[in-house]
């Protein structure tokens, strides 16, 4: 489960979450393929689009959530409570 930081572009705090292959679409063959993640932190609770390449590499990132109907599944997660 490679461990992620990025900095949460709604509240420019870093916020860390787990992932698995399962939980990007690889199948598609669209890549970079997004994944919805929620920073758990009190404050913010917002949800940022990152994208993931085969290797689950973030290359992007986009505020919000992104049309995922080109994709077969876009799944949640939540990120790990900062408690912020
Ligand atoms: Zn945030």
């Amino acid at each position: 489960m490679p461990l992620k930081a990025i900095v949460c572009p709604h509240c420019n705090k870093k916020m860390l979450f787990t992932i698995t292959s399962d939980d990007v679409d690889l199948s598609s063959g669209k890549l970079p393929a997004p994944l919805y993640v929620k920073h758990s932190s009190k404050i913010c609770q917002k949800t940022t689009t990152v994208y993931l390449d085969s290797d689950l590499r973030i290359s992007l990132m986009d505020k919000g959530i992104e049309d995922g109907s080109k994709w077969k599944f876009v799944k949640f997660v939540n990120s790990l409570d900062d408690s912020g």
